[in-house]
């Protein structure tokens, strides 16, 4: 059964990892630049997207999963991924 707060949910944490990499990827190629600056300001924002990530996926997600008893359908190309 599709549950559409969990899908709205699940748009949330991507946007969230999404942003998380983009991120990382401009701050590695400050680190490589060597610009100690803007790498520091990078890294202050990184953080608060990493803030950002844990909020949806602990609180959010999560609670919304053992409250509503809500499960995701899996992809199949993760099941076989341990
Ligand atoms: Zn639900």
């Amino acid at each position: 059964m599709r549950c559409l707060e969990y899908e709205r949910l699940e748009a949330e944490v991507d946007k969230s990892l999404k942003k998380l990499g983009e991120l990382t990827t401009l701050q590695l190629e400050i680190f490589r630049s060597r610009n100690s600056d803007s790498f520091m300001r990078m890294d202050k924002d990184l953080e608060l997207a990493v803030g950002e990530k844990e909020r949806t996926i602990g609180c959010a997600l999560r609670q919304h999963a053992k409250e509503h008893k809500c499960k995701p359908t899996m992809d199949p190309k993760f099941v076989d991924a341990k």
